[in-house]
């Protein structure tokens, strides 16, 4: 299996560390706030790799934390702390803020078939794991006090930055705008804050450096090992995390052990954007799974729409994309739903199958593959049917399945109000409520045993 490497930036022959095992890392969310479309982008492509990784026999362990403390509103240790910012917004405790969209995540995860990790450990739950480590980097020289604060000091690890590829010299030539003087060296980051920052932090914990939280980046280092290794295979996560978050993990876990390289395969999501723009942090573009329901497409029709793009591609977001992928997955159903039962998994289609996710994952071939295969009149229509189900153990759409659809109790209402219009004779009101229930995806009959729903 070939796998495109961040580290090399090639596509270079995987070899697990033990054979037939992969020990798989995922950043996870910030629970501050729901998470917005592009972040689940990346979810998605994490249970591509998980699941195409299984289908050719690994077996995989995988991992992916649930930061509830220590992150900021920059990755760089500036700005407020994100989770005191959602409970300040909503007038609750940062505990209460955690577990709310803790559960938020996991129910966007069950919706979009995205297959749960075998860890979610919390960083609230391994400060000890956290503060052993940066007992570790300290022991081997790599950090300082400042201001309260410890920090890594990146002047001593001669190949800092080697995943972004940053020149040092050039960086700390450039001016930053905003240098904290704490810092020794522009690129030096926080390991354990005390309240020196932030005086009025709800999560505290006593350290050997003070009363205080840990920087966001050790809690990645510190868990991964914890479940993982002190070495593993692949770690993930979006793009935006290569020059500061991943590439501190990198500085931490190998000056904590000296052993390197600490992840051999680093892979990364590209962004999502919207219409062609940068997702918002708020307001009508910071769209949310729930705000794609609301507006009539299901879960899975974003998990189509994603299949359709390289992970390592830009992917532009827009309705009329989220429409021809909500069509598209539909059709794609009732073909599969056609096909008669009983019939074997055709061999030579499952190979090419396999092939396809062995180079560098590339789904939107396998997606192109099952069409293909539905079309392709050599092979009976029983064997399409089971190769393709057997196909969709990584696609996960779900397919050949009958959909029992949900009718929203918003519809429900608008059909009655509609009734009660023609029993007034009300046609303009008929119509207008027409029009309403099939903006929110679905189509009213009238038959003579009443209205008669179905989706769109
Ligand atoms: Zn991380």
């Amino acid at each position: 299996m070939k796998l495109f490497n961040t580290l090399t930036r090639r596509k270079d022959e995987f070899v697990p560390i033990q054979p037939g095992k992969i020990g798989l890392y995922c950043c996870g969310p910030t629970v501050y706030n729901f998470a917005h479309i592009g972040n689940l982008r990346t979810f998605l492509f994490e249970d591509f790799l998980r699941r195409g990784l299984e289908f050719l026999g690994f077996d995989v362990t995988q991992v992916m934390n649930i930061t509830d403390v220590g992150h900021l509103t920059s990755d760089s240790d500036e700005g407020e702390d994100k989770m005191e910012k959602g409970a300040k917004r909503e007038g609750k405790t940062v505990w209460e803020i955690a577990q709310f969209y803790t559960d938020a995540f996991m129910s966007d995860m069950q919706a979009l078939n995205i297959l749960p990790a075998h860890h979610f450990p919390r960083a609230t739950d391994h400060i000890a794991e956290m503060i052993t480590q940066i007992q570790q980097i300290e022991a081997n020289g790599l950090t300082y006090q400042s201001g309260g604060n410890v920090y890594f000091d990146t002047s001593k690890l001669n190949d800092y930055g080697k995943l972004a590829q940053l020149d040092k010299q050039a960086l700390q030539a450039g001016a930053r705008i905003e240098v904290d003087p704490n810092k020794k060296n522009p690129h030096d980051f926080v390991l354990w804050f005390t309240d020196s920052k932030h005086g009025n932090q709800a999560m505290q914990w006593d350290s050997p450096w003070g009363r205080g939280f840990p920087g966001w980046h050790i809690e990645c280092s510190a868990m991964s090992m914890k479940y993982l290794g002190k070495q593993f295979d692949i770690h993930c996560g979006g793009i935006d995390h290569i020059p500061v978050h991943h590439t501190n993990e990198i500085a931490q876990a190998e000056g904590a052990t000296g052993q390197k390289p600490w992840v051999n395969v680093w892979m990364h999501g590209e962004f999502l954007l919207i219409d062609q723009g940068k997702m918002a942090k708020s307001g009508d573009n910071f769209l949310t799974l729930q705000r794609l329901v609301e507006k009539g497409y299901h879960p899975l029709d974003y998990r189509y729409f994603c299949l359709q793009a390289h992970t390592r591609k830009e992917l532009n977001f827009t309705w009329e994309g989220m429409d021809a992928a909500k069509n598209a997955r539909r059709r794609l159903n009732d073909k599969v739903l056609a096909l008669p039962d009983g019939g074997a998994i055709d061999a030579s289609s499952l190979e090419r199958f396999k092939a396809v996710l062995a180079d560098d994952l590339n789904m939107p071939e396998a997606l192109a593959m099952v069409w293909k295969l539905l079309d392709d009149s050599t092979v009976p229509d029983a064997d399409k049917r089971a190769t393709i189900l057997k196909m969709d153990q990584v696609l996960g759409l779900n397919l050949g399945q009958v959909v029992a659809v949900e009718i929203p109790d918003a519809v429900r209402e608008l059909v009655k109000q509609r009734e009660q219009a023609r029993a007034d004779k009300n046609w303009a009101l008929s119509d207008q409520l027409r029009s309403d229930i099939e903006k929110a995806g679905f189509s009213v009959k009238d038959t003579g045993d009443g209205s008669v729903i179905t989706q769109l």
